[in-house]
């Protein structure tokens, strides 16, 4: 089977955003970049992650065209494989409609630095004007707002996009990045919020460059 490793990985990671609770029922989508060669497996449009086989999982060229697999593939296909092409450091992406995120997102507000853990994103998470689902100019639009300097960012009226160097990575991201758009929730809630100086922000961001197990 074309990219084995890759589909088992779409598989598990798909389950993972479950049962972490970073999205609900057929919603979000997630893919793996081999850059090799240069083929990417993503998961297929609208299936239920737990009956979600790797044989399921989709491989595509970076037009999009369909290498190997029998279903249709994510209607998000042009946000993935735009980060493919145009960024050489991102190697997985992950969609999710996670519930303070969306929110968020619904709001139209970016989120500050309010948390050290805004550094899965960079600076700040921009929040981009709601675009359809699954348009080629919803992916323009998430590439525009986060080009070389973000991993993360608020899709307006939709939900999150988080891409990283691997599944692992961009998945990770997803999940922190949750906490945060649920901690800064709380936080304007509350009234308030004191945000990371310029200073912090830059040392925090140089920490992540050597933070988890290499
Ligand atoms: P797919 O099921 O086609 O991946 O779409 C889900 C989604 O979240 C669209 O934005
Ligand atoms: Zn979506």
């Amino acid at each position: 089977m074309l990219l084995r490793e890759q589909r088992e990985q779409v598989v598990e990671y798909g389950k993972r955003l479950v049962t972490a609770g970073l999205t609900d029922g057929t919603f979000g989508n997630l893919s793996v970049f081999d850059r090799d060669r240069g083929l990417m497996a993503i998961s297929p449009s609208g299936m239920d992650y737990f009956a979600t086989t790797p044989a399921d999982v989709v491989v595509t060229d970076l037009e999009g065209k369909v290498v190997d697999g029998v279903w249709k593939p994510s209607s998000e296909l042009d946000l993935h494989r735009l980060f493919y092409q145009r960024r050489p450091d991102v190697n997985g992406v992950v969609h999710t409609h996670s519930t303070f995120a969306t929110v968020l997102a619904c709001l139209g507000w970016a989120i500050e630095p309010v948390h050290y853990l805004v550094a899965y994103a960079g600076r700040q998470v921009p929040c981009i004007p709601y675009y359809p689902f699954g348009s080629l100019e919803l992916a323009e639009a998430a590439w525009a707002a986060m080009g070389e300097e973000y991993n993360g960012c608020l899709l307006g009226n939709h939900g999150l996009l988080a891409v990283g160097g691997s599944l692992s990575f961009a998945f990770d991201a997803a999940q922190q990045l949750e906490f945060l758009a649920k901690v800064y929730y709380y936080t304007k809630m509350a009234g308030g919020g004191v945000n990371l100086t310029p200073g912090q922000l830059e040392a925090v961001l140089g920490k992540f460059q050597t933070y988890r197990q290499v």
